[in-house]
Parts: C-alpha cells; structure tokens; sequence
C-alpha cells in the first residue's frame, strides 16, 4: 500500500475551521447572531414555547387540536400548556411510511421558587428557591439574577413575570459568605459549600414605615408586588417563578467564534431545530419538531417526553388521514437533539479523548448516552447510525462521535429512549458544551450552525 492508501485507513476528524469555506463560516456566524438574540429573549419553556409559535405563525403554521383534520401540505403547531409545542409540515408520502422527528428540550437548570417563597429575616427580604436540574449549587451565588414566571390571580387572571431583563430593571442575587469569614464554610465539601437550603434570593431591604407593625421589609416587598402586579401573598401559591441568570448572550474568545449564554442546554439544539422546520417546504416525509419541557428532571409530568402527548398527537395525526399508528411509529426516524459534554483541556481527565466531542468539530453523534453500563439508554441500532453518518456526509453536515465522558465516571441520559420506546429509530445529534449546566455555558457558532443543517438535511 502506499502511504496515501494507508492515510485512508485512519479515521481523521479535523476542526471544522480548518474545512470550511469563508463563505460558509460568514453563514454560521450570521446564523448566530440570531441565536444570541434569541437567547438573550427567550431564557425558560415558556418564553421559548411563546417564541417558537409566533416564529411559527409568521411562517403559515396553524394551530392543531386534537381531532382537527389536516392536509397535506399544512403547517401545524401542537401547544401543550404553554411550556411545549410540537411543529410538523405534512409531507406527501403516507404517514404509514413513518415521520422524520426532531426532538430538544426548552427547560434548562436553574433556581424555582418555592410555593410559599417570600420570608423576611434580620430586616433583609428572601425567596426561598428549590433548585431544578442538576446544577453545581455553589455556581449560582453571587450572579445577578432575573425572575420568569407566571401567578395566578383568584379571578384567573394570568400576570406574566419577567423582571431583571431590562436595563432600567431590578436583579435579584442569592449571597455567599466573604472568604474572610469561610474558613468552616470552605471545608465542607463542594457539594455542600452552598447547600439547598442556603439558595436564598435577596429581593429588599427597606422597611414599611408608620404603624407598629412586623416583617416591614416583607410589607414593603408586598406592597411594591401589589402595585406592580394586583397580587396578594397568597396568589404566589398559584404561580411558577424561575430565577435564570439576567445577562444577555455574549461573544466569547478575541476571534468570537463562540457564545457565552445562559441555558445553551438545550437551546442550543431547540433554536437550530425550530429554524430547520420552518424552513421546510413540501417534504415528501412529514417532518415533525419536538420542543420539550422537563427533560432536567427526568421528563416526567404531563410536559415532559415521558409523558403520552407526542403519542397523541402523532395517532391523532394518522387517524386524520386513516394511517395505521402501529406502522407510523415503527417506520419513522428520530433525532434527539441535545448537548453533549465537550472536551475540556482544563480537566482532561474527565474524558476519554478518542471518543469525547471537541468544540468546533461539527455536531456530535451519540450512538448511546446512560451511565455505569449504559443504564437508562436506548443505544441506537448500527444500521441506523450508519444512515444518519452517510446523510450527513454526503449533504457536508461536519460531524463528530462523542461520549458523556469516561466509563463509570458519571455519564446522563436524553429525551432519546422516550421515542425509542415508541418503536421509533432514534440517535442523539447534538452541539458540544463547556461549562455545561453552569450560569454561563459555552458553544462555537460553527457547531451551532452544523446543528441547524443536520436537522435541515434530515427532514428536507
Ligand atoms: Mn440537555
Ligand atoms: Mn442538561
């Protein structure tokens, strides 16, 4: 053989900054700036579900309910409870001969408020948060916050909340004790430096004056959330509020080439996803979009992929036309679209190089996620990663293999075995992460654009 033939040989991933044109890397960038924007506006389920259906309407998608009778041809959006949608564009082909789906989650880790929050203690007014997803707690100290939600009024009124966004408003922040006085503080363990119960949102400090009266701060607090929102202590039993980091998404690096946000996991695959569907015209196969709430918490509840609502949807869609369910399911083909954990040269060790993502090296493809022997994985079958690997190679999608990290160190799961089990072929495709599920997590525009051409190619 000569050296050129044994070159072949070997597999060679290579840094798509070193393969892509000019051209295309201006494309990827652009492409970004509108996912920064999207990302400084839409920072929880709600507010993304809210986005993604006004996107969606500008583009001809028209609300389905179950039962409604569709065509083919139509554009259609399901929204579950305002904290998920599914999108879909009917193609020609019977739905028999199954649909191409792909599937993110909108909801990221962060600090909810518990349902009884506000309290007062030594003149200073807190909220008391319990916190949602895994989140390394000591992280979210010390970082101006937003709060992002929704109360409900006794007469059913709905208030929608979302203050510390603006420039002109408020932030709120959860302290942390000055190193002067941590010398106890720093010898628990890393998990407990701040504990659950320590997550406590400072929210006022001025106090009522007049009358003899307790918790003035509280008062005061009560007062300015009456004025603000018509609402009574007790309406913030009816409510769910989120406390999200308040900055904006920002370039990262002196070159830009990568972003710098709050919740990249997982909207980092949602925005490349929902612009892939609206940007699908006519496809033969109907191309279906999952937006998912609740996958940080295991999936469950009635948003949550582990619930039946796409099972729903997708039967109701195959009784619309009289296609049989049962052949719907198992001849169609899902991507899985999350993050994945990108090598970070700071903690090497961590990883196992050769089959670990690296920033700027395409989308990862996740044969198998789970943890201590691949527990709680659906482990897609070679047949179908081999078809997924030749779509993307041949539409130029740049692509990379990537574990979650070392056997036996950890490892997570996805929304990927809620569709598995539904018969349906299904892979994890996603856009590598530093620092994920911190305040402040890294992506590369070129992966977060060869994101969106993976589930374009995939449904076109
Ligand atoms: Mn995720
Ligand atoms: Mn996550």
């Amino acid at each position: 053989m000569t050296k050129d033939e044994l070159k072949d040989l070997l597999m060679n991933r290579k840094n798509s900054s070193l393969i892509l044109s000019d051209e295309e890397i201006q494309k990827a960038y652009d492409f970004c700036e509108g996912y920064m924007k999207f990302m400084s506006t839409a920072k929880t389920e709600r507010e993304v579900n809210v986005f993604a259906i006004n996107e969606a309407k500008k583009k001809g998608f028209k609300q389905f309910n179950f039962g409604d009778k569709v065509n083919v041809g139509d554009k259609i959006y399901f929204d579950n409870r305002g904290k998920a949608v599914i999108l879909a564009v009917i193609g020609s082909d019977s739905l028999e001969n199954g649909v191409n789906l792909t599937a993110a989650h909108i909801d990221s880790p962060r600090l909810d408020l518990k349902e009884n929050p506000l309290y007062e203690q030594d003149e200073l007014g807190f909220f008391k948060t319990h916190y949602y997803g895994g989140i390394k707690k000591y992280q979210w100290t010390t970082v101006p916050l937003s709060l992002h939600g929704v109360i409900i009024k006794k007469d059913g009124e709905k208030v929608i909340v979302n203050i510390g966004e603006d420039e002109n408003d408020p932030v709120f922040v959860v302290t942390d004790l000055l190193p002067h006085l941590a010398q106890n503080q720093m010898k628990r363990p890393a998990s407990e430096i701040i504990r659950g119960e320590e997550l406590n949102i400072l929210i006022g400090a001025n106090c009522v004056k007049g009358e003899d009266l307790n918790n003035r701060v509280k008062a005061n607090i009560l007062q300015i959330l009456n004025k603000k929102y018509g609402i009574i202590e007790s309406d913030l039993l009816n409510a769910e509020l989120e406390a999200v980091p308040c900055y904006k998404a920002k370039n990262v690096g002196f070159d830009c080439s990568m972003i710098g946000a709050y919740g990249h996991d997982d909207k980092v695959c949602a925005y490349p996803e929902l612009c892939a569907i609206l940007d699908i015209q006519n496809p033969k196969k109907t191309a279906v979009a999952i937006l998912t709430d609740k996958e940080e918490t295991g999936s469950d509840g009635n948003t949550g992929l582990n619930s039946s609502y796409l099972k729903y949807f997708l039967e109701d869609l195959a009784a619309t036309f009289g296609a049989n369910p049962r052949l719907m399911f198992s001849n169609s083909k899902c991507l899985s679209a999350d993050v994945n954990s990108a090598f970070d040269p700071t903690f090497p060790d961590v990883f196992e190089k050769a089959n670990s993502s690296f920033l700027n090296y395409g989308v990862v493809v996740t044969k198998f996620t789970g943890a201590r022997g691949k527990s709680g994985t659906s482990d897609a079958n070679a047949e179908f990663v081999a078809e997924i690997h030749h779509l993307f190679d041949n539409e130029n999608v740049i692509w990379q293999n990537g574990e979650l990290g070392r056997v036996d160190l950890g490892g997570g799961g996805t929304v990927a075995l809620y569709m598995a089990n539904l018969n349906i072929d299904t892979i994890d495709v996603g856009v590598p992460v530093l620092s994920m599920h911190a305040p402040f997590e890294i992506v590369s525009k070129l992966d977060t654009y060869m994101a969106y051409k993976a589930f374009y190619v995939f449904q076109k």
